[in-house]
């Protein structure tokens, strides 16, 4: 039998999502499952949140304002979004963009775990406080450790804030653009 590409295995792992009928209540106000969109072998995961309301209206992660910014991030660090994989830990938009509840963080996180397993990238960057809550050890805080590389049962993470909350932030605005560039020595010392 040949072996299945990656890509194969994302989307078996979307079918499943589907088929087992996570987050029913989160499914029911969502237009669509955002479920992640890039480069199934990329170097670099980024994940975020939840999606809004643009990605739940185009069924891709960061295509908003947020997104945006993301990708001016990307280009400035030499990288395309086709480069990266990008996906959240929640895949349906919660109403009203309100924060995603743990129940709905648990219900996802088996998920995006099998995502990077599949990809396996060299660095996964969290982006805000949600996905380096579930994806690294509890009690760190985002205000002391965004920037800094940790390695985390085999895999290294970068906590950056979420391009959203800096957005409009002018001091986290340039403390995630200052983390943002350190991601290519980051990834050459992996
Ligand atoms: N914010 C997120 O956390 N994810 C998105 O996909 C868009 C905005």
């Amino acid at each position: 039998m040949s072996k299945k590409t990656k890509q194969t295995q994302l989307d078996e792992i979307k079918e499943e999502i589907i088929k087992q009928q996570i987050c029913q209540d989160l499914a029911a106000t969502a237009t669509q499952l955002v479920f992640g969109d890039g480069n199934a072998d990329a170097d670099v995961v980024l994940v975020g949140e939840a999606p809004g309301k643009n990605e739940d209206e185009q069924g891709l992660p960061f295509v908003g304002a947020a997104g945006r910014f993301l990708n001016e991030m990307l280009e400035a660090i030499g990288m395309k979004r086709g480069d990266v994989y990008i996906t959240n830990i929640v895949k349906y938009r919660p109403p009203d963009n309100r924060d995603p509840y743990p129940d709905e963080k648990a219900e996802f996180l088996p998920f995006l775990k099998r995502q990077l397993e599949v990809i396996k990238p060299k660095l996964v960057v969290t982006l805000g406080r949600h996905s380096m809550e579930v994806l690294l050890p509890p009690g760190l805080r985002i205000s002391q450790c965004h920037g800094q590389p940790k390695r985390y049962k085999g895999q290294v993470y970068m906590p950056l804030f979420h391009p959203a909350a800096a957005l409009y932030n002018g001091g986290m605005r340039q403390t995630l653009i200052d983390d943002f560039m350190k991601i290519p020595r980051v990834l050459a010392k992996i």
